[in-house]
């Protein structure tokens, strides 16, 4: 069955998109630790980051390299935090977010937005691209 990462870059399943090229799309997380959190996605459906082939990952990480320069342009943080999960998603990510404190990595404190945020933050994020 398709992830539902696929599903959303198949348009299936909307999403706040920031980025995308020819290999990976960027878009908001539907429940952020922080305003900006972003996630880096290939199109290719792989579950585990270290089962990509090394010119993949390492493109992946050049395309999160440009999210993250971005991000950084768009949301006042202390730094950008960079974390690689996976257990709910089977679908290799890179989440991008915006970090004030520690707790902002931790996946514990969420961040309520409306659409008009949501919306408005990916096309400052994209703005800057
Ligand atoms: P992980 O797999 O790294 O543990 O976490 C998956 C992340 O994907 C979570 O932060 C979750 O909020 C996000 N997520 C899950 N389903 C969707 C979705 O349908 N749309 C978006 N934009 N994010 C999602």
């Amino acid at each position: 069955m398709a992830s539902i990462f696929t599903k959303i870059i198949s348009g299936e399943i909307p999403c706040y998109k920031v980025a995308e090229d020819e290999n990976f799309i960027a878009f908001l997380d539907i429940n952020p630790n922080a305003k900006g959190h972003t996630l880096c996605v290939p199109k290719q459906e792989i579950d585990k980051i270290f089962d990509m082939d090394e010119a993949l990952y390492a493109k992946l990480m050049a395309f999160s390299y440009k999210v993250a320069k971005a991000l950084e342009k768009s949301i006042p943080a202390k730094r950008i935090g960079m974390s690689v999960i996976g257990l709910e998603v089977p679908h290799v990510h890179v989440h991008l977010i915006p970090l004030q404190e520690m707790q902002d990595i931790q996946f514990k404190n969420k961040v309520s937005l409306s659409n008009e945020e949501f919306a408005a933050t990916a096309a400052l994020i994209a703005s800057h691209l």
